[in-house]
């Protein structure tokens, strides 16, 4: 998922990154992830022959059964599956609208995760329920009641839009709910009419029906909608449920000296399902993949133990790290750190530091040696988003890759989000930089960071104004009810 503000692309040349004399052993790993690598072809098989992979879906399975396939033949020393659950299903089943007047013509459309089905085929009047404020609604009155209501929505372009968009979510199910709308239309925010899936709730179901719907045709129905009166048929099913069971991988090499000590590096492994979840973010499940390869290769046993872990339940709302984390609880303690990768092949420029200033120099000194490759930025700010967010909330030492947004967000959740849009050289880049940084923070004598207690917790999520964004995002009460995290 991982909504963050754009970064500027830095140019780097690999060439640099062994300008050191030392040869260590990250740069050892860093040079070998520029090579020649099975990681793309790895991403390849994913994204080609299991596709798109929605958690509870048997895709999902298979791309479960593969990843851990994969690790076992990485090399690492022990691969297993571990079970959590996901609170409320949501798969979708079927979509179909068509304007039936003035004009007859059909409507491209994908329903959006976590709302609710119309109940079988509807045909009801159009009204233009502008951006879907509780304003817009109001203005409309009765004549909202029982209509599908057409909402606006700019042209995604940044990382802002996108936030905006999903900030935007709750209020819109809130007016349309009180206006007892029949369902919402959201236009798509990209052009030519792609779709992608957009969901409205994190943690239950909106109680009105909505689906994106193709950019020009939403234009296409507020125009007509001008002088005549339109009417739309729609059947939206989505098959919706209570909780079910999915399944993380993990595969781990074993500390030589202090195996009870963790170094995680995850990625999600989960996707939508409309595209094949090339950038988002099976290129980082193969890179994980990928790190723990190199080191089995180059024969390297770290001082302490690291952990590869490819989440699922990511898009459903963090709940594989979240049940990791729950499962783990008696081992956090030890957990020096947590690194996620979520924005694609953009490159990487950094770790976000989620309001963590006391791991700041010790980053800086394990990315010594592999400056070459662009990466010193490390920003401050938290971002509710990603697989980070319970070990933030357990008060672990995490860190988010800081990648260039730019190429990741037109693709973002579409059907255009294919093994195509990778950039090669930058996805092998950012496995060079995981396998030198996790490397560095496993085998430094000296531990990357500690864990805080949940009043230390609490400050920070305050300082980073996290809370805003847990509110936002239904995530707020079961962080207060201890539901989310784990307390020190
Ligand atoms: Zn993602």
């Amino acid at each position: 998922m991982l909504r963050i503000r754009p970064v500027l692309a830095t140019v780097a040349t690999t060439a640099l990154i062994l300008s050191g004399q030392t040869g260590d052993i990250a740069q050892r790993l860093a040079g070998r992830a520029l090579g020649p690598t099975p990681m793309l072809a790895d991403l390849r098989e994913l994204c080609d022959r299991i596709g798109g992979r929605p958690t509870g879906s048997p895709a999902c399975e298979r791309a479960i059964d593969w990843a851990a396939a994969r690790l076992k033949a990485a090399g690492v020393d022990s691969v297993t599956t571990e079970s959590f659950s996901v609170p409320v299903q949501w798969a979708a089943v079927s979509a179909e609208a068509r304007c039936v007047a003035p004009e007859d013509f059909a409507i491209r459309l994908a329903a959006a995760p976590g709302t609710v089905s119309t109940s079988g085929t509807i045909e009801a009047a159009v009204v233009n329920a502008g951006e879907g404020t509780a304003e817009s609604f109001a203005k409309l009155g009765a004549r909202a009641r029982g209509a599908i209501a057409l909402v606006s929505n700019r042209e995604m372009k940044t990382f802002d839009d996108l936030f905006a968009e999903y900030m935007h979510d709750a209020p819109l199910v809130e007016a349309a709910r009180k206006a007892q709308a029949a369902a919402v239309l959201l236009t798509s925010s990209r052009p030519r009419g792609l779709l992608y899936r957009h969901p409205m709730d994190l943690s239950g179901m909106a109680p009105v029906p909505v689906a994106v719907i193709s950019r020009e045709q939403a234009a296409r129905l507020a125009r007509l909608l001008e002088n005549s009166e339109v009417r739309v048929r729609l059947n939206l099913t989505n098959r919706t449920g209570g909780p079910y069971e999915s399944r993380n991988v993990v595969g781990e090499i074993r500390g030589r000296e202090l195996p009870d000590e963790v170094v995680l590096l995850g990625a999600h492994l989960d996707s939508w399902d409309l595209g094949t979840g090339a950038e988002d973010n099976g290129v980082n499940a193969a890179l994980v993949i990928d790190v723990a390869r190199g080191i089995h290769e180059i024969q390297a046993k770290p001082r302490r133990t690291l952990r590869f872990v490819l989440f699922t339940g990511e898009e459903q709302g963090m709940w594989g790290s979240a049940g990791y984390v729950k499962r783990h609880a008696a081992e956090l303690d030890r957990h020096n750190a947590a690194i996620i990768f979520d924005t694609g092949s953009g490159r990487t420029t950094g770790f976000f530091l989620s309001g963590r200033e006391d791991l700041r120099t010790p980053l800086e000194k394990a990315l010594a040696g592999i400056a070459g490759l662009g990466v010193g930025e490390n920003p401050a700010d938290a971002l509710d988003g990603t697989d980070n967010f319970d070990f933030f909330l357990s008060g672990v030492p995490n860190l988010v890759a800081n990648q260039d947004a730019v190429p990741y967000l037109p693709d973002y959740h579409a059907e255009s989000d294919t093994f195509d849009k990778v950039n090669p050289r930058e996805a092998q880049a950012n496995a060079a930089i995981a396998s030198a940084l996790v490397w560095r923070l496993a085998d430094d004598p000296e531990r990357f960071g500690r864990r805080l207690a949940r009043a230390e917790v609490e400050k920070l999520i305050t300082d980073t104004k996290m809370d805003q964004q847990m509110k936002a995002f239904g995530q707020w009460e079961d962080w207060l009810a201890g539901r989310r995290g784990s307390d020190k």
